[in-house]
């Protein structure tokens, strides 16, 4: 492929990156200023969002360990060993409780990333690992990013407007995941996948019940937010991720990144004050 040429995001022939429109399918500007290949290649070789989202995990779950050492020798029971305490976790965004009073929206995106317990963190990274790089075959990298924001997001709006608990994890993105996958077997009538995935969802969802400090709104929110997106895109092998779509993957990636940082200068800022 010469530099000046690039594959049309809507019909997918090779056309010039300076076309006004596609010759091929009239698009209009399918280059988008030359940064339509540009945004291929980002999301083709360099960025590995599944990689992004778990080194993000542990570098926060790191850093709230150390805003707030005195938490790490309290000694809680098995499923909180070197659990963060509340503060820090509300300096990186923790979602709910005072964060939702005090009406810091962006926490629902930000409390994604955080963890409660090396127990938590381990397992949720787990499923990511598992989970992640099938629905980035599938759906392709900036949607399955998009899949797995919406659904950790839609996961604490309802937390937060049902029983407004303090919350955080990325089980709620993780049961987006799971719901992503079976939309994929059901119209890919793929009966044995679903139903193993099904099976899946149901018994951790089940298992929720049975575990203290488990959020099941978060879950249950995630599952249909996660459904919900996944039922809107096309698989990779249909179409490819168009520009607008990338655009919006990493637009809701640095959302996440201001999340973090307002939280933190918020919290800081109220805690230097009393
Ligand atoms: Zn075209």
């Amino acid at each position: 492929m010469s530099p000046g040429s690039m594959i049309c995001p809507n019909c997918e022939k090779l056309i010039s990156v300076d076309a006004e429109r596609c010759p091929f399918c009239g698009a209009w500007r399918p280059g988008m200023y030359g940064v339509t290949p540009k945004l291929h290649r980002l999301f083709g070789r360099k960025l590995d969002l599944d990689s992004v989202i778990i080194v993000s995990c542990v570098v926060l779950y790191v850093v709230a360990l150390v805003l707030q050492p005195s938490a790490i020798f309290q000694w809680q029971g098995i499923f909180n060993i070197l659990s963060p305490g509340s503060r820090a976790l509300y300096q990186l965004g923790m979602t709910g409780g005072l964060a939702w009073q005090s009406g810091w929206w962006w926490t629902i995106f930000s409390a994604i990333y955080l963890h409660g317990g090396l127990l938590h963190i381990f397992f949720n990274l787990m499923w990511v690992r598992q989970l992640g790089p099938n629905v980035t075959e599938v759906y392709g990298p900036a949607r399955s990013f998009v899949i797995f924001t919406v659904a950790g997001a839609l996961g604490f709006l309802v937390s937060n407007l049902v029983t407004g608990v303090p919350t955080i994890g990325a089980s709620g993105s993780i049961f987006g995941l799971l719901a992503a996958l079976i939309v994929y077997g059901r119209r890919r009538h793929i009966s044995m996948l679903s139903a193993q995935l099904w099976q899946w969802a149901i018994v951790l969802f089940v298992m929720g019940f049975f575990m203290s400090g488990v959020n099941n709104w978060a879950h249950l929110g995630g599952f249909a937010g996660g459904w919900g997106a996944a039922s809107l895109m096309r698989f990779g092998d249909e179409k490819r991720e168009s520009p607008q779509l990338q655009i919006l993957a990493l637009a809701l990636l640095a959302l996440t990144a201001y999340a973090v940082v307002m939280s933190f200068i918020t919290v800081t800022r109220v805690m230097l004050r009393t």
